[in-house]
């Protein structure tokens, strides 16, 4: 499958180990309590005399199988820093231990930033009630809305201590580590502020989430931006990687490194065109986001977190249809007063 992408690293490092994927880049990765089961974390050579700083980019889940892997890794070497490519516990999680222990200092994307603060203190819309509260409205029913009641502040146990204080990140800063300059660039739709890094000396992009080879990256509406088109942003924020060269190594969080960035975009816009074609369909009738889940995935969406995530996702793909004036949103005219789409 998938044979316009080529993988140049057909093994997998080990947990607790690397393996080199350019010059002064290395791949590593971390186990994650998920039906997604790993992360990819990259080490830079960030040398500056004798060989032994580095800098990470991201941390990996906040666990104790996270923590005791990154002490092997770092056995010997300085930590200067870690750059977090955006909040979410698998990227964020040990940030705040990476610092306590290794003296590493954080650099993330004032968006990202200042979500994860008001998801960890559980602040308004960015608190469970007020998700509940938003997927109820889609019709989310009540056996699944106790589920995610009961798995609660589940971010909390990911990213168990937030560094106080951070280097701030810009779209289009250069970041030198090392011998090497990395470009910001900034991408939207999966998380507040995403920063990926482009290397031009080294061909190397590290895409973060905006970028995966297998999967498609989640595209989710909160319930703080109800009416957003972070589709549109996503879609948008992908096209931009059709500027780099096509034999750009895309180092992503999850898989493998790959080489074809022009044609996963391509794939990726395809997808979402697809998978928008099939709630135009269905919406011929009013439906509501959470009867579209079973019309948007193909696989069982089973637990919690699945659903969390896929209710964001058919929201986002019916919120992109709205503003692109392909369906209409039927807003508490029903006898329920839930939000439905039907098509115009
Ligand atoms: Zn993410």
């Amino acid at each position: 499958m998938n044979s316009a992408l080529s993988f140049p690293f057909p093994d997998l490092p080990a947990i607790g180990s690397t393996i080199a994927v350019a010059e002064g880049v290395a791949w590593l990765r971390m186990p994650l309590p998920f039906a997604l089961d790993h992360i990819n974390l990259w080490l830079l050579n960030d040398d500056t005399g004798d060989g032994r700083n580095f800098t990470a980019v991201d941390t990996g889940f906040g666990s104790s199988e996270t923590m005791d892997a990154w002490d092997k890794i770092l056995s010997g070497k300085i930590l200067n820093r870690s750059i977090v490519t955006h909040g979410h516990p698998d990227h964020l999680g040990l940030a705040g231990w990476l610092e306590e222990k290794y003296n590493a200092q954080m650099w993330m994307t004032q968006g990202d930033y200042t979500v994860a603060h008001l998801i960890n203190a559980q602040v308004g819309g960015y608190a469970v009630p007020a998700m509940l509260e938003f997927f109820a409205r889609h019709g989310l029913d009540s056996a699944r809305l106790a589920a995610l009641d009961k798995r609660g502040n589940a971010y909390k146990k990911g990213v168990p201590k937030i560094p106080k204080s951070y280097r701030r990140m810009f779209d289009g800063q250069i970041i030198r580590v090392g011998k090497n300059d990395w470009r910001v660039m900034m991408g939207y739709g999966h998380a507040a502020e995403h920063a990926s890094l482009y290397c031009e000396s080294l061909g190397v992009l590290i895409a973060g989430d905006m970028l995966l080879p297998r999967i498609s990256t989640n595209v989710g509406v909160n319930p703080t931006n109800p009416d957003d088109d972070p589709l549109q942003w996503f879609l948008d924020a992908i096209t931009a990687y059709r500027a780099l060269p096509n034999d750009t190594l895309v180092l992503p969080s999850h898989g493998k490194p790959f080489r074809g960035i022009g044609a996963r975009v391509t794939q990726l816009h395809e997808h979402h065109s697809e998978r928008c074609s099939r709630l135009i369909a269905a919406c011929a009738t009013p439906k509501h986001a959470a009867e579209l889940i079973p019309i948007l995935f193909d696989r069982d969406i089973a637990d919690a977190h699945q659903v969390m995530f896929a209710m964001g996702e058919a929201i986002a793909h019916l919120n992109h249809l709205m503003h692109t004036h392909r369906l209409r949103r039927l807003k508490d005219s029903s006898v329920d007063g839930l939000i439905r789409f039907v098509t115009i």
